[in-house]
């Protein structure tokens, strides 16, 4: 948001949308990004809206995905962290979350910024069962997604790469012993001083 302020400023623009992260359903996430703050911001002329703050990030996709659809227009999603060159890593667990709310939504990666193949699919079940540690910011999404998933199943069971997200307990995604066993070891390479 300090970003946009100046080119506020520059341009005399008077409102500035913020696109929410979580919705008001999402109690107890601890999070900058939220209307308490994003709304009573001021700068100049400036104010902020915290927008859609009554949709969850998957209500979002789904509506992205049928405006794509009717329109036949394909916007191109970025929400990668990590790669740096404007595109989509599609090896991150946002970049993870995404494409599968995209699937969740009935839609094809592919047509939105991902490069998605079965292989992914077989890459992100693993890495989320032994590998992904996620936050208690980020089960809400997956939860969010799995019971798209599960609603939808009927549609998308055809192809049944899905299913095993259906199957995922996500309260107690990060008690997998391999999970443990690799923070086990990152507290002993800190405690020897070994990176
Ligand atoms: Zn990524």
């Amino acid at each position: 948001m300090g970003l946009t302020s100046v080119i506020a400023s520059k341009k005399n623009i008077e409102l500035i949308y913020i696109a929410s992260s979580y919705n008001k359903q999402d109690v107890g996430i601890k999070c900058a990004s939220d209307p308490t703050i994003d709304n009573t911001l001021r700068f100049a002329n400036t104010r902020i809206v915290h927008d859609q703050y009554n949709l969850t990030r998957q209500e979002k996709l789904d509506k992205i995905v049928q405006y794509a659809e009717k329109s036949r227009q394909y916007p191109f999603l970025r929400v990668c962290w990590k790669e740096k060159g404007g595109k989509n890593c599609c090896h991150c667990e946002k970049c993870y979350r995404t494409i599968f709310g995209i699937i969740a939504a009935g839609g094809d990666p592919n047509q939105f910024g991902f490069t998605y193949t079965p292989r992914l699919n077989q890459k992100i079940r693993y890495e989320l069962l032994y590998k992904l540690t996620l936050t208690d910011g980020q089960k809400p999404f997956w939860k969010d997604i799995q019971k798209r998933i599960r609603q939808n199943l009927s549609e998308t069971e055809s192809n049944s790469q899905y299913q095993w997200i259906t199957k995922v307990n996500f309260d107690d995604i990060n008690s997998n012993w391999r999970k443990i066993r690799k923070k086990i070891g990152k507290c002993k390479r800190l405690l020897l001083g070994r990176k």
